[in-house]
């Protein structure tokens, strides 16, 4: 997967069927689905897969145990459903996790344990693992850090979990395997009409600064959290759909949690639930969800955040993890669709929406990551029948994904860090068949070492630097400029100084 031979098929296609604008798992999802009917397809992202949303999840593949309580029935079965297929179609880079909710009294086990057993029974064939319920000794031997005073056993359920970012990079190998043409860092700037219609796209490539406008039949905004913006320069009286809320995470050393199994904290100070799922060889701890005024690329962890994340995962162990031991803190803005009367984003619509505008702009926005391949599918059937393209099946429900060719054991085995199982050799894979182009490309996603440890991705950053710009055949200027930006990106990844520094 090379991005030079994307943009040569790019730059000789006069016309296309579908254009995907959006490199997260709901436009690469799009484009695999319209390539995979026989479309001519492009699919363009402005920075980098999965550089939005898509990379910042909590990385599970569930119906959501949270939309349960609130009622949400269908969502959690659409949920289950897509669970299935997803961990059907990429076996080897997703895996079936067991999480266990610890209970301290004696009517919540019974009321935890009805609303688990629904779970499971929602998901009918598609079942991935039993409900089962635990005794006190049984949660201790599985996560030893819980808190043992007061806990009456628990309950023990299975969800998915894969990673965000390599799914994104095997959805766009996937895409260009079935003949369609996929590039980041690649801007959507503007459209082109015939009248009122929508014709095409005005494309800006943000490594040359060259600029393209190409025609197509039908045109497709999946920017997620970022919809608005090209809806609005589609439609200069578009009003607002998205309330953007944020959500974060932290990643620490495993020492804090040890299990294999994942916990699920049932009540927050905030009513929430919360997460601790081991991740890489360390533990992931999230999420929130605050709303903000407005989308960020790059959203920053609120010191309040950190604290509540802290707090409610040390009041559920004996553990005592504090702002010093994070290693990686992360945010990510969930594109969800505004209702009326709004007083908080932790009930709003998590379902999709697909909307057209007056020129023909199909919009699809909303969901989660789970549910990507549902959203895909509607979307691309909202762009066949605005369009007047032939009518043709979704052929994505076995559709297996590509993964790629793996480690190349001839490359250098020298290793990155020490802390971690990265080598020079997957620099260079990165570069050479992953379309890694930055520093923060192969820091971020390819390898996910500014998410697991902010401050030894900037220690192999120069390292990693130096690798690239002989792959790619850069100047010192470029290094000189790549480091600069990722050191000051790699800065929002840790917590602030005042609040390491706070008594
Ligand atoms: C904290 C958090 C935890 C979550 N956890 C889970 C989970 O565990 N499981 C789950 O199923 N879901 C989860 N979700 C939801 C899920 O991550 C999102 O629903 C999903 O990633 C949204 O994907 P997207 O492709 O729609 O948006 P994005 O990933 O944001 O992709 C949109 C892309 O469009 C690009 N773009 C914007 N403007 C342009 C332009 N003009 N030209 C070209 N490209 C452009 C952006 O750069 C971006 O990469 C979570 C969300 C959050 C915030």
């Amino acid at each position: 997967m090379n991005r030079a031979d994307q943009l040569i098929k790019l730059k000789n296609t006069a016309h296309w069927d579908i254009v995907v604008i959006g490199g997260g798992a709901t436009g690469l999802g799009t484009a695999l689905d319209a390539a995979g009917r026989g479309f001519k397809t492009l699919c363009i992202e402005k920075h980098d897969f999965s550089s939005g949303t898509s990379s910042r999840s909590t990385k599970l593949i569930h119906g959501g145990v949270r939309y349960l309580e609130q009622g949400n029935i269908s969502m959690v079965r659409n949920g289950l459903f897509e669970r299935w297929f997803f961990l059907k179609n990429a076996p080897v880079a997703t895996r079936r996790i067991p999480f266990i909710l610890p209970v301290y009294s004696w009517w919540r086990l019974l009321y935890y344990g009805f609303g688990l057993f629904l779970y499971d029974v929602l998901s009918g064939k598609y079942s991935i693992g039993k409900t089962n319920y635990l005794s006190k000794k049984a949660v201790i031997a599985a996560i030893p850090e819980i808190r043992k005073e007061k806990l009456k056993g628990g309950i023990r359920y299975f969800d998915g979990q894969f990673d965000d970012s390599q799914i994104c990079l095997a959805l766009a190998r996937t895409t260009i395997g079935k003949g369609g043409t996929v590039v980041n860092h690649m801007e959507a700037e503007g459209f082109i009409y015939n009248g009122e219609k929508l014709t095409g796209v005005k494309l800006r490539d943000r490594i040359t600064g060259e600029t393209f406008t190409i025609t197509a039949g039908a045109v497709i905004n999946a920017t997620g959290v970022f919809a608005d913006e090209l809806m609005q320069k589609d439609d200069h009286t578009h009003r607002k759909i998205i309330t953007p809320s944020q959500g974060i995470h932290i990643v620490a050393d495993k020492k804090f949690y040890t299990s294999k199994e994942a916990l699920l904290i049932p009540k927050t100070t905030d009513g929430r639930i919360l997460f601790a799922v081991p991740w890489h060889g360390r533990v992931l701890l999230g999420t929130t969800d605050i709303k903000v005024e407005s989308t960020a690329e790059e959203p920053v962890a609120t010191d309040e955040e950190i604290h509540f994340v802290l707090d409610n995962f040390n009041s559920y162990t004996r553990q005592h993890m504090s702002v010093s031991d994070i290693k990686s803190v992360f945010a990510g803005h969930r594109p969800l669709v505004k209702t009326h009367n709004l007083i908080s984003t932790a009930s709003l619509l998590r379902d999709h929406t697909v909307l057209v505008s007056h020129s023909g702009l199909v919009t699809i926005t909303g969901g989660k990551w789970t549910t990507y391949r549902k959203m895909s599918r509607d979307a691309v059937n909202k762009a066949i029948a605005v369009s007047g393209l032939p009518f043709r099946r979704c052929r994505t429900k076995n559709q297996k994904l590509d993964l790629g060719p793996g480690r190349d054991h001839r490359l250098s085995a020298v290793s990155l860090h020490p802390d971690f199982t990265y080598t020079e050799g997957d620099v260079i894979t990165a570069v050479r068949e992953n379309m890694a182009c930055t520093l923060e490309d192969v820091l971020a996603r390819r390898l996910r070492m500014l998410f697991l440890d902010a401050r030894a991705a900037l220690q192999c950053a120069g390292h990693v630097c130096r690798i690239m710009q002989l792959e790619l055949g850069k100047d010192d200027n470029w290094t000189r400029e790549q480091l600069s930006a990722f050191d000051q990106l790699a800065k929002k990844y840790l917590p602030s100084s005042d609040l390491l520094h706070e008594r």
